[in-house]
């Protein structure tokens, strides 16, 4: 293993020794298998490549001050890759095999986590595709399952900065009764043409409006939204956003510290009345906003060149959580041996 510079890593794919893998065939799921191969043997008429039967995860494992191994939520994304395969008619994962399969590539690639203080962590990406062939559009026969880690540098390496955000009312990642609630591929494929046009503006992301009436704010493609005011954390209620793992932590945080917490729909108009924005998710727990653009109507919402009181207050409590600085007193940990 060559040294790695642990602060410099950013967040892309990184080889690391080993994956595990287990096969879905004859009706049952096999047993875990270990490979230290980046590639899969796939039939060419697998439904992954053709009609998109393909949902994911992303979690993150910490090394803590005492030398622990802890990763952050791991029931809650076994539950959520078991509503994806619902959602796309894929053989349900038992949350038993994904459990397993997580804690067993962490243990096995623990020399590339990033030590205590690099504020870097190994994320774990998790993958279920449908490998039988088919072509006629049906759900596949035959499932592999695949957990991959690698070590991602901290997110904010020069400090937590806010970025902005677009609005783009031509493009929507997901339809109204859609797959926007499943962490699957295809909402990904559908969102690529609109995020790689706001990265092109030097905004961080497009934010979404509801795809019906465009009258509600959805998410910010890769992750959620959250609006401050009043001591109250806002985060939108609606049927085509993925239930972010870390803004149900987050709101569980913010009652903790004394906010009101509140998911309703939130109106387009209310964005000007927020003190703070956030964007929030796995990779970056909280990415601050410091301004939308909405580039239909010309219109700029400002919410500060620095980030807020309470997000700042929030992201320091989620970290110390996952690395172990502060007490898990709600279950979130699993520890690795
Ligand atoms: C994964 C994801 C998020 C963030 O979810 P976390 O569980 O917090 O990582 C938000 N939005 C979309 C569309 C996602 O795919």
């Amino acid at each position: 293993m060559e040294n790695i510079d642990w602060k410099n890593l950013g967040f892309g794919y990184r080889k690391t020794d080993y994956n595990v893998r287990c096969y879905y065939r004859d009706g049952k799921w096999g047993e875990l298998e270990v490979s230290s191969s980046e590639v899969i043997n796939l039939h060419m008429g697998a439904t992954a490549l053709h009609y998109g039967q393909e949902a994911f995860e992303g979690l993150k494992a910490f090394m803590g001050r005492d030398g622990k191994v802890r990763i952050f939520r791991l029931e809650e994304n076994a539950r959520r890759m078991q509503h994806s395969c619902e959602g796309i008619m894929m053989a349900q994962l038992p949350e038993e095999i994904f459990g397993r399969a997580v804690k067993l590539a962490v243990s096995l690639n623990r020399a590339y986590i990033p030590p205590y203080g690099s504020g870097a962590s190994l994320y774990i990406r998790p993958l279920l595709i449908g490998t039988g062939p088919e072509i006629g559009v049906k759900p596949a026969g035959e499932y592999l399952f695949m957990v991959f880690v690698m070590p991602v540098g901290p997110y904010f390496p020069e400090g937590f900065k806010p970025t902005d955000l677009i609005i783009l009312r031509q493009y929507d990642r997901a339809a109204p009764q859609g797959t926007g609630k499943y962490k699957v591929g295809g909402n990904y494929a559908a969102s690529m043409v609109a995020g790689v046009k706001a990265k092109k503006g030097g905004y961080s992301a497009v934010l979404y409006l509801d795809s019906k009436e465009k009258k509600y704010i959805d998410e910010c493609g890769p992750a959620n939204f959250f609006g401050i005011k009043e001591n109250t954390y806002i985060t939108p209620e609606s049927d085509s956003i993925l239930p972010s793992i870390t803004n149900k932590s987050l709101m569980t945080l913010a009652g903790e510290i004394g906010m009101k917490v509140e998911r309703r729909k939130v109106p387009y108009e209310e964005l000007p009345t927020f003190e703070e924005i956030g964007a929030c998710g796995t990779a970056a727990v909280i990415s601050p906003i410091g301004r939308i653009f909405d580039a239909d109507e010309e219109k700029e919402f400002f919410y500060g060149k620095e980030p807020g009181p309470w997000s700042t207050k929030l992201y320091h409590k989620l970290r110390a959580i996952q690395y172990g600085d502060e007490p898990d007193l709600h279950g979130w940990i699993t520890f690795v041996e």
